[in-house]
């Protein structure tokens, strides 16, 4: 008789969660309020003619032999470093220049960054830790890209090379680990594809943080990140006012070897 009352006592508890969740369900998903952009007005349309658009016209947008957008800027080609200086007294980039199209970091020669000031942006960019595999954790193969030289893109060797996940290859550095690690191996060229939005600030103050999307050899692993403040190695980060910014790329000095090529922005 106990076990009887038991099983029915249960049977009663699973029939009331479920119809608890069918009331979470039926209160969350089934509102009977219609939601309206406010872009839209007046009556509702009676014929497709009328919710159908001509204008503006799109600007057709055509691509290279190498797939460069006809209305990107090409920061880097192979040919040389006019668009990069160094980062501490703006003199001549020095990585560099290898004869295949691509630079190579020149170590303890410092970060290079762009002579152009940029916002947001779409960025597309092309990198490879050295096949020769040596150092561990943060030393190995690290550089980076730090968008308006402050939000840093993570490049590194993470192919069985464990380090704090933060900062692995495609980190937000410290602030996002990424959705996936979609490196190839060492020795091949990874792609990151980079949509940013830059922050917005008013009389010094925040009022839209920085965003990133990124895409690493076109698996998303960043998906509309909201950038917390320049990336900070001890401390919180912590936003300043700032208005647009080279694009800085990390020499992080422990021989990275790291090859940059086909660097491009679109600006957004
Ligand atoms: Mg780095």
């Amino acid at each position: 008789m106990k076990q009887f009352i038991h099983i029915i006592t249960t049977l009663f508890l699973l029939t009331s969660c479920q119809e608890k969740d069918k009331a979470d369900v039926k209160e969350e998903y089934h509102s009977d309020e219609r939601v309206v952009s406010s872009k839209y007005v007046g009556e509702e349309p009676t014929t497709p003619e009328a919710t159908e658009i001509y204008e503006p016209v799109p600007p057709k947008v055509t691509l290279s032999e190498y797939k460069v957008p006809s209305d990107a800027i090409v920061l880097f080609d192979g040919a040389g470093l006019d668009e990069w200086v160094h980062v501490v007294d703006s003199s001549a980039a020095q990585w560099h220049i290898v004869g295949d199209g691509s630079m190579l970091v020149k170590d303890k020669s410092g970060d290079i960054m762009t002579k152009r000031n940029f916002g947001s942006m779409q960025l597309h960019i092309e990198w490879m830790s050295p096949k020769e595999v040596i150092n561990e954790g943060q030393s190995r193969a690290n550089s980076g890209i730090f968008i308006q030289q402050r939000y840093e893109i993570q490049i590194m060797d993470s192919n069985d090379n464990p380090t704090y996940t933060n900062g692995q290859v495609g980190a937000v550095y410290k602030q996002s680990i990424p959705l996936a690690m979609a490196s190839v191996p060492s020795g091949e060229w990874n792609t990151y594809d980079i949509i940013y939005r830059a922050p917005e600030f008013e009389n010094e103050k925040l009022v839209q943080p920085a965003y990133v999307t990124v895409f690493h050899n076109g698996v998303l692993i960043q998906n509309h990140f909201e950038i917390e403040g320049p990336v900070k190695y001890i401390g919180w980060p912590s936003y300043e006012a700032h208005g647009k910014a080279p694009i800085q790329l990390q020499d992080h000095g422990d021989n990275s070897r790291v090859s940059y090529r086909n660097i491009w922005v679109r600006e957004l």
